[in-house]
């Protein structure tokens, strides 16, 4: 958390409040926790975007960006708790960075908000910036994903679909809780191998990634029990009673009726599958 829904939710949050203004200075909050992880340092990127036209702002994979008219881009990736926000932290004590912007409209700062301080905020000069968002360095989005492009991840890889699905190299965007709500979609077993679903399965796999991240979206993300995720306006996202399965243990499975919502552990996460709606592949039975 948060993932693609709720990263892209945010940079359409602020992106009209954001977007064609000019920074007149970033600044860092006082917070005592840990501090953030900056690159180059703060008082580098702070320098260097001081003064700025801010040309878009724009997401990939879980990452949130501002691209400036230097061609330079600041790349801020949430991580667990990470938030941008226009107004109305959660709570003051662990806002992290404050953009103050020219002019004056409704919103006139850009904070980014951090409970557990994971989060990281990088300046990219132009180069490695265009390196970065062309040469697949952060993975192809699973909003880009097509059916053939499945399939050829998942021809590659013997290891189980939800583990596949976290993996950010492979595909990016997609964590813990909407790769469970995908597989459910898909009716496809959390532990069955990737290479051995089949091109039907596939095709299902492909249609429920659209369906689930654009839905998300749509619903503005998902804040869980622990209240974290909250949108720019520091709103609860609504997408959490629209899931199936996620932190749904023992409950019945609201597609089938038939069946208890279960949960294993899959490379120290839990996944939530129903076992009627998903069947096992009879290859690892
Ligand atoms: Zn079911």
């Amino acid at each position: 958390m948060p993932e693609l829904p709720e990263v892209e939710t945010m940079v359409r949050g602020i992106r009209p409040f954001v977007e064609g203004r000019r920074i007149r200075e970033l600044v860092e909050c006082p917070c005592p926790c840990r501090p953030l992880t900056y690159r180059p340092g703060l008082e580098e990127i702070a320098q260097r975007v001081r003064g700025q036209l801010i040309t878009s702002v724009r997401r990939r994979a879980k990452r949130g960006i501002l691209e400036l008219e230097s061609g330079e881009a600041i790349v801020i990736e949430p991580r667990m708790t990470g938030l941008l926000l226009l107004t109305d932290a959660p709570d003051p004590g662990h806002l992290r960075l404050e953009w103050k912007l020219s002019g004056r409209k409704q919103y006139n700062s850009l904070w980014f908000w951090d409970r557990r301080g994971l989060g990281t905020v990088n300046l990219y000069d132009p180069d490695a910036y265009q390196a970065l968002i062309t040469t697949g360095r952060l993975g192809r989005d699973a909003l880009e994903m097509e059916a053939a492009h499945w399939l050829e991840v998942c021809r590659q890889s013997k290891r189980a679909i939800k583990v596949l699905l976290l993996d950010q190299k492979a595909v990016a965007g997609i964590g813990n809780l909407y790769a469970s709500e995908i597989l459910h979609r898909s009716r496809i077993h959390p532990l069955a191998p990737a290479n051995v679903l089949t091109k039907p399965q596939i095709a299902r796999l492909a249609e429920a990634v659209n369906h689930i991240l654009h839905e998300a979206i749509r619903y503005e993300g998902s804040t869980l029990s622990d209240g974290t995720y909250r949108n720019a306006l520091n709103k609860s996202g609504g997408y959490q009673n629209a899931h199936l399965v996620y932190d749904r243990e023992g409950q019945v499975c609201q597609s089938c009726q038939g069946s208890e919502v279960q949960r294993i552990i899959q490379a120290q996460r839990s996944t939530f599958f129903c076992v009627k709606c998903q069947k096992k592949p009879k290859a690892s039975s």
